[in-house]
């Protein structure tokens, strides 16, 4: 991680001189992880919580963002050809994100998005199995055989893996509930694909225990409840 000097940072912060920096750290005015700051080249970095007075000048603290993601903009922070999920949320610590578990360019729904990666390799590790849970909408009609097949497995030549059991829901003639515990390339097109079935519509609802919130339009964010990121061991 890159580091910068204690005075510098706070000379550009607030716009000062170095001077009246020194002199602020003179007066204790200034606290560094909960430190009172004493030398001007004490070293920073982007994780440490720096104030003045009381007014947070640099925070590190953890973010944790649900979007409802619309089709049409891709998982990813940067993007040549489409707007990406990060282009749709308004917040000052933006560009420290990482988006937890993608979705396809034309899926919607459920993207979290933290800079807190231990937090976000306890929802993705393969180990931990979450639930991801879908809306899947096919072109043809659905049969009771589909059920035994997801949670059977179904082997995946490509990369020499069987798909782990998966619950598959009918719930019309035409639209499922599907549970996954893992997320393999285009994993549910591929397994409705054994079936001659098109998906022409993809939502993902749920992640683990967080619910996409049905007050998001696709498009809108908002950051998670404290309930909601401790439900992630
Ligand atoms: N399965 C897919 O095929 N696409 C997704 O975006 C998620 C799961």
């Amino acid at each position: 991680i890159s580091t910068n000097r204690l005075d510098k940072f706070i000379a550009n912060n607030i716009k000062i001189s170095r001077r009246d920096v020194r002199l602020m750290l003179a007066q204790g005015r200034v606290m560094v992880d909960g430190n009172k700051a004493q030398n001007i080249d004490q070293l920073i970095n982007r994780f440490s919580h720096i104030t003045l007075d009381d007014k947070v000048l640099q925070s590190n603290a953890a973010i944790y963002i649900m979007l409802h993601k619309p089709t049409g903009v891709v998982s990813a922070t940067k993007d040549s050809q489409h707007q990406t999920v990060i282009d749709l949320i308004e917040h000052p610590a933006k560009d420290e994100l990482h988006i937890v578990g993608r979705l396809d360019l034309n899926t919607s729904g459920l993207v979290l998005l933290t800079n807190d990666s231990r937090w976000s390799e306890a929802l993705t590790s393969p180990v931990h199995k979450v639930e991801k849970h879908y809306q899947v909408t096919l072109e043809n009609k659905l049969t009771p055989k589909y059920i035994d097949a997801f949670a059977k497995g179904m082997y995946f030549e490509y990369e020499g893996i069987t798909t782990a059991p998966a619950h598959l829901l009918i719930e019309s003639e035409k639209t499922a509930h599907v549970v996954l515990t893992e997320g393999k390339y285009h994993q549910i097109k591929r397994m409705f694909g054994r079936f001659q079935n098109p998906v022409v519509g993809l939502h993902r609802s749920q992640v683990g225990d967080i619910v996409l919130d049905s007050q998001l339009a696709p498009r809108q964010w908002r950051e998670l409840k404290q309930d909601e990121v401790n439900s992630v061991q």
